[in-house]
């Protein structure tokens, strides 16, 4: 990000001049109290809103007309924003559909996405028979179904109970080692952050700016962290 600022219609400036150099392989945690603009920077870096003012500068040469980075980037909601009426196996389809690929096709990359979040067995399943737990992991299968080389991960776990959390956490961080995929993470748990990044950009409110940039220093064992 180089010097976005968001002002949104009603006269709320959510970020001023943020920038932001992500590293490829980082775990970065985006943490700040709530409003601060944590969300808008992520939609920012999405696609999903446009900055006011400054840039998204994507370092490859696959951005598209858009000058977003085609496939490249998974996001995973607050909420898991699944559609009700389809399949977990569907619901983690939708991505690829909508690039074009046949059901058939796309099934090895939906079971693996779904075997990653330990969910095999729940291909036929429906949304409202799973736990919220559950419901989170599928929403992450459906970010990873593209094989992105960025994952967004606005305050996933917040709704869950902690017991969830943390082992959403574990799988997280063990599919973060696994697949070398860059991360960012926006919470505001101060543990959370400590626990799985290896950065963490410290933001404040009004106007939304990054206050703090620490580098972490991890042996890549849980136990060091906490
Ligand atoms: P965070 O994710 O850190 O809680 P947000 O990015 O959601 O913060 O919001 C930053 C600020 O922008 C807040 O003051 C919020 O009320 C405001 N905001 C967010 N989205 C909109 C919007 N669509 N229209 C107007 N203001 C918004
Ligand atoms: P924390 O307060 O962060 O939990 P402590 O300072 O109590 O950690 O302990 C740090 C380490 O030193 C631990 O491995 C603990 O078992 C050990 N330790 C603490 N007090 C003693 C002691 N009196 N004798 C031997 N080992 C101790």
């Amino acid at each position: 990000m180089r010097n976005v600022s968001k002002l949104f219609s009603n006269g709320t400036l959510a970020l001023k001049d943020m920038s932001l150099d992500v590293r490829r392989g980082e775990f970065l945690s985006l943490l700040g109290p709530s409003g601060c603009g944590k969300s808008t920077a992520l939609r920012i870096i999405a696609g999903l809103g446009a900055a006011s003012t400054g840039v998204i500068d994507w370092p490859s040469s696959r951005i598209n007309a858009k000058g977003l980075p085609e496939g490249d980037v998974g996001f995973v909601f607050q909420e898991p924003t699944l559609m009700p009426w389809a399949s977990v196996f569907d619901n983690v389809y939708l991505p690829l559909r909508l690039n074009g690929m046949s059901k058939s096709g796309a099934r090895p990359r939906i079971m693996e996405a779904l075997a990653s979040v330990g969910l095999s067995d729940f291909e036929k399943s429906y949304p409202r028979e799973l736990s919220g737990g559950m419901k989170m992991r599928v929403s992450i299968a459906r970010a990873l179904v593209t094989k992105p080389r960025l994952l967004l991960m606005d305050e996933p776990f917040a709704a869950l109970d902690e017991i969830t959390r943390q082992k959403l956490n574990d799988d997280v961080l063990r599919l973060w080692r696994e697949t070398g995929i860059t991360v960012i993470f926006v919470t505001h748990s101060v543990f959370e952050s400590a626990f799985l990044s290896n950065r963490i950009v410290v933001m404040r409110a009004r106007p939304g700016q990054v206050c703090a940039d620490l580098a972490i220093e991890t042996t890549g064992e849980r136990d060091a962290n906490y």
